[in-house]
């Protein structure tokens, strides 16, 4: 299958008294036509920051310390603002978890998914709205018509969140990174988005990044899912080996924390401990050692390598061999 995207070895740091602190370290992964892939962790283990590079959009301070990016084959993570303008929305898209901060007040809605066509394409005005009400049906919104016409104020939380899709699918990109995006919904419209995303596959021949601090949601629209952990991905494979077959203590963590209605009444699991802020952090041993359960004496040193299990990839020393 086609490789889309290709992150390979990617750090990014911030600087601070103590020095510069990585929030993302060593990254890896590729994303391939049809992917579906989750990127979970708690808030702070450098999910944003990895999305935020991946798409040019990364905070002024940011440090891009290695890596590279490819995104169809061709290196982009020095690429100059004009270039970037010609790759976001064409070529990779990104959905923010406020659509209300994304969203230009001041203009219709159905001529900001109009602009990005603007940017990319040399289409008739008649032709240009042919394809954003059409974007606009694919994503769930009905009386089309009527909506562009309107501001955002006007519309509903999910309803913004669909303007949103629909302007980062409007170009049709092959990657989609979604950052959150069912956060700041209320719950029963989540579920709603939620299976947008899944028709998007469908609909689609990209690429999707979902990222989500919640691993239940992950796993119900993910067919792979990669774990972070203080700017480290240290777990990842197959939903199931995931989900049947966590490695990882921090990822049986992580499982072990979701309510289970059969356990009412019982207290609620929570990990014991919190991330080290990255100003505090040092790049020694495993970064979960403070809050593992099972550490060892090796743990408090070396950072673990990783164990290849075919389906499923883990960075811990109980799977040292
Ligand atoms: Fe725990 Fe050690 Fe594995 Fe880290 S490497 S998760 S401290 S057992
Ligand atoms: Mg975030």
């Amino acid at each position: 299958m086609k490789n889309l995207l290709k992150v390979e070895n990617l750090s990014v740091a911030f600087p601070f008294d103590t020095g510069d602190k990585k929030a993302v370290i060593d990254m890896n992964f590729e994303l391939h036509e049809h992917d579906f892939v989750g990127l979970v962790g708690e808030s702070g283990c450098g999910k944003s920051v990895a999305a935020q590079t991946i798409m040019g959009l990364q905070h002024p301070k940011a440090i891009i310390k290695s890596g590279s990016i490819e995104l169809m084959e061709e290196e982009i993570i020095h690429s100059s603002p004009e270039k970037w303008q010609q790759l976001r929305g064409r070529k990779i898209s990104m959905i923010f978890q406020e659509p209300m901060n994304s969203l230009n007040p001041l203009m219709k809605v159905g001529r900001q998914i109009e602009e990005v066509l603007e940017i990319h394409f040399d289409f008739s005005k008649e032709r240009r709205k042919e394809i954003v009400v059409d974007t606009m049906k694919k994503v769930g919104l009905r009386n089309t018509e009527e909506i562009y016409e309107w501001y955002p104020h006007e519309l509903s939380g999910g309803m913004q969140q669909r303007i949103m899709i629909a302007m980062a699918l409007v170009a049709n990109p092959r990657v989609l990174i979604a950052d959150e995006p069912t956060t700041a919904i209320d719950a029963t419209i989540q579920t709603q988005i939620l299976k947008l995303f899944k028709d998007i596959e469908d609909l689609y021949r990209g690429a999707v990044l979902f990222i989500s601090h919640d691993l239940k949601l992950v796993s119900k629209i993910c067919k792979r899912i990669m774990v972070m952990y203080a700017g480290r991905i240290i777990e990842e494979g197959d939903i199931n080996a995931i989900i049947n077959t966590p490695k990882h203590p921090y990822t049986k963590g992580l499982l072990k924390a979701i309510p289970d209605y059969k356990k009412r009444g019982q207290p609620l699991y929570n990990i014991p401990g919190q991330v080290t802020p990255l100003k505090d952090r040092i790049e020694i041993g495993c970064p979960f050692y403070k809050r593992c359960e099972s550490r060892m004496k090796i743990c408090r040193e070396v950072f673990p390598k990783t164990s290849d299990f075919g389906n499923q990839k883990v960075c811990c020393h109980l799977y040292d061999n």
